[in-house]
């Protein structure tokens, strides 16, 4: 046994050793500090020295319906002991057909199928791959060049990198996919700061993409793909038009919409897909996170029939969509992406968001004259708290933020100097200004 695994052997030690490399984490800091958590239930994680920590960010967008729902921790101990595996290469389970005909359900009109991935990540890569394949299977193989946007989070597949528009995500990894191009980030704070939900202005940032076809010929262009919602770049709401802008050029010139719905699926908005809340209809959605609560892994591609059709109906070689993960539609996931369907249903978790969503924004913008409080966004049950960076120090005043809310039993996220937040949906309205209250308190004691 070397050192540091007989470290990592003591899992409440200060010091937790080196074995588990997280990911997103400076390991030296972390483990100086680790934070870690034995058990979780409804809104609050337990913490290794027995303190209860208030949830801020549903897990990581994922935990909807609150930690341990015991419907789906008990659809999951179901599932295990009944059929623990089955490929789904060439066979499947009633489960993964369930599942996938009440999403196509909820999802908006015309998306009657649904491709199983493990994570949003694979989500993404199965829709470009998906994307590309439908431009085949209809003769136009030229199609293949994908149009993403600046600050969108795709995942951290070699495709979804390349449609990314994180620029530190991609800097110690190149190359990536050629023929990517970028739209820029539809935002102006001098005018568009502290807006409440979504931006008035702002709509004419989608007209960059027809210029942007221009200069890469529209012929060539297999599928735009944007976060309905940018999540892990800010939480940045779309302007009123834009999707609609961005979904008529798209039409005109025969490119494929993707939206990539993994953090704004299940309920965010207050309907099942931001699709539905925002008006707007992509070609194909991608989703994950909420689609188990967060319980067991799983993502998925839901597809609009013609994309679905152009498949079925292409030459004999395309029939078949050579892709697919060992665990697709894993019986585990499926059954708890149905419990998690039903819990969804029988609380109308996704309408009371929709109630709750005015008290959230309500409490969030009672920051905005506080120290250092540089922007305010939110939409639905997201919302981000934009700090400005301390002078020569960018991510401190972030990072002080969450610790000290941490401290005071409230778990929020820094990314930076943003502190984003994406509470579960049953959040109630004393634990929104609980939340609120620990980072007032945060940001007023520090410099
Ligand atoms: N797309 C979006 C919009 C996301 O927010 C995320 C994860 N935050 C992903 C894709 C990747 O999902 P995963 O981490 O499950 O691979």
């Amino acid at each position: 046994m070397t050192a540091s695994s007989q470290i990592a052997a003591r899992p409440f030690a200060n010091d937790v050793g080196d074995a588990h490399w997280l990911p997103f984490t400076a390991m030296r800091q972390f483990q100086s500090n680790p934070m870690m958590f034995v058990g979780a239930e409804g809104m609050h994680y337990t913490t290794t020295d027995g303190r209860r920590v208030l949830d801020a960010m549903a897990g990581l967008w994922c935990v909807n319906a609150g930690h341990a729902q015991p419907r789906i921790v008990e659809a999951i101990r179901e599932a295990a002991g009944r059929l623990d595996f089955v490929s789904s290469f060439k066979m499947s389970h009633p489960g993964a057909f369930e599942l996938a005909g009440r999403l196509t359900d909820i999802a908006p009109e015309g998306f009657d199928h649904v491709f199983f991935t493990n994570s949003g990540s694979e989500a993404v890569d199965s829709a470009l791959k998906i994307a590309r394949g439908y431009h085949r299977a209809r003769g136009d193989a030229g199609r293949t060049k994908f149009i993403g946007r600046a600050k969108g989070y795709h995942g951290m597949g070699f495709g979804g990198l390349s449609v990314g528009g994180i620029g530190r995500h991609k800097r110690d990894f190149g190359p990536l996919l050629p023929d990517v191009a970028h739209l820029s980030l539809p935002y102006d704070r001098s005018s568009m700061g502290f807006s409440r939900g979504r931006p008035e202005t702002g709509a004419h940032y989608a007209d960059e993409l027809e210029s942007l076809l221009q200069i890469q010929d529209p012929s060539t262009v297999a599928a735009v793909i944007v976060e309905p919602v940018i999540g892990s770049g800010g939480v940045y709401p779309p302007p009123l038009q834009y999707l609609e802008r961005l979904r008529s050029i798209c039409t005109r010139h025969g490119i494929l919409l993707i939206f990539d719905e993994v953090i704004t699926g299940f309920g965010r908005l207050g309907t099942p897909f931001a699709a539905q809340a925002l008006g707007v209809t992509p070609d194909i959605i991608t989703c994950a996170k909420g689609m188990t609560n967060g319980a067991v892994p799983m993502g998925g591609v839901i597809l609009r029939d013609f994309v679905f059709d152009a498949f079925m109906a292409g030459p004999p070689e395309v029939i078949e969509l050579f892709h697919g993960y060992t665990y697709s539609g894993h019986p585990l996931a499926c059954a708890a992406g149905l419990a998690a369907l039903d819990v969804y249903q029988d609380l109308g978790l996704f309408e009371r968001t929709s109630v709750i969503a005015p008290m959230w924004e309500a409490a969030l913008h009672s920051l905005k004259s506080e120290p250092h409080v540089a922007d305010i966004r939110n939409i639905g049950l997201l919302g981000v708290v934009e700090l400005a960076p301390r002078a020569g120090e960018p991510g401190a005043r972030g990072n002080l933020c969450a610790q000290t809310c941490y401290e005071d039993g409230v778990l929020v996220r820094a990314s930076s100097d943003l502190i984003v937040l994406s509470p579960p949906l049953v959040i109630q309205e004393e634990q929104i200004e609980q939340t609120v209250d620990s980072i007032r308190r945060a940001i007023r004691q520090m410099n």
